[in-house]
């Protein structure tokens, strides 16, 4: 099936959309981007997008702190995204690549007196940690601080850090990676945040802690807070308390929620999925497909109803 993309102003077949090789944010990483999902539901024929507004909210955080300088508000970053998933037609679980550019044909080190654009991609994805329960390690490369590269954003360039980790882990036979802050505490995955169970409650390292704050991580605090009355505790996490944790798992849009079954070798609770952790799959991946009509206002359908009779 053709794909298209969002690129120069204007939607274009995916295989025309090419970037210069002297674009700014190649060279330097000079760039913010998001992951959003389009979740398939064949009862309703229908791609619902997951917290889009929530996505594009923090891509303009970002572009603040990048200095680039968006020529599109919130609205109309989702428009652009529901017409473009809607012009690809995709019957599948889809993943969205918004990415705001540094766009001049600049080279040299810098942020200011340069261009900026937008552009959107889509590909059909399935899971993204293929895997029904992680063998994860604590990475040996750290999360930066705030005042050395912010995590809190997406910027392209911070991601150098997170593939190192990822490599590390992958060439040493886990699934994922865990980093740790600057100062050793429990800070996140390459692409996920992490939760542990302790003593019944959710535990999760605090904004502080170097993380990426997910709007998966957010869902599923809301989500195991209203629908199974557990509290989360957002706190610096020790290394060690990942080993004594009751359960263990990983969130995030390409992830959804991710059992982790072993992290450096040692069993998490028995090693299979924790019961907490498999409620929050279930009830998480109910409300992602728009099956709860409690959490609809979430969940943004892209196909008009003609479409989908046609379809
Ligand atoms: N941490 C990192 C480093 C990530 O790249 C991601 C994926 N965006 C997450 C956490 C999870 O964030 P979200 O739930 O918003 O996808």
């Amino acid at each position: 099936m053709p794909s298209y993309a969002f690129f120069n102003k204007q939607f274009v077949p995916l295989s025309e959309a090419k970037i210069g090789i002297m674009t700014h944010c190649l060279h330097y990483g000079t760039a913010i981007f998001e992951g959003i999902r389009g979740n398939w539901n064949s009862e309703h024929q229908q791609t619902y997008l997951f917290r889009l507004r929530e996505h594009y909210e923090r891509l303009h955080k970002g572009c603040r702190i990048l200095k680039i300088n968006l020529a599109y508000s919130i609205d109309k970053l989702c428009q652009i995204t529901i017409e473009l998933v809607e012009r690809c037609g995709f019957q599948e679980d889809i993943y969205v690549r918004p990415l705001a550019y540094k766009s001049s044909q600049s080279l040299g080190v810098r942020l200011h007196d340069l261009d900026s654009d937008f552009l959107a991609l889509i590909i059909p994805w399935g899971p993204y940690l293929d895997v029904d329960k992680a063998k994860c390690s604590v990475s040996s490369w750290r999360r930066p601080a705030d005042n050395a590269i912010p995590p809190q954003v997406k910027i392209t360039g911070l991601y150098a850090n997170n593939a190192l980790a990822k490599t590390e882990a992958i060439e040493n036979g886990f699934d994922e990676a865990i980093m740790l802050t600057p100062d050793g505490y429990v800070s996140e995955g390459t692409g996920e945040n992490i939760f542990l169970v302790i003593d019944g409650k959710l535990v999760t390292p605090a904004s502080y802690n170097s993380i990426l704050k997910g709007i998966t991580r957010d869902t599923v605090i809301t989500l195991a807070q209203n629908e199974l009355g557990i509290e989360t505790v957002e706190r610096q996490v020790d290394r060690s308390e990942l080993y004594t944790a009751e359960e263990c798992f990983f969130t995030g849009t390409a992830a959804h929620v991710t059992p982790i079954a072993e992290i450096d070798h040692r069993k998490i609770g028995s090693g299979e999925i924790g019961e907490i952790t498999r409620k929050l799959q279930k009830i998480y991946s109910e409300v992602i497909r728009g099956n709860n009509q409690k959490y609809l206002n979430w969940c943004t359908p892209v196909y008009k109803k003609s479409q989908v009779a046609e379809a």
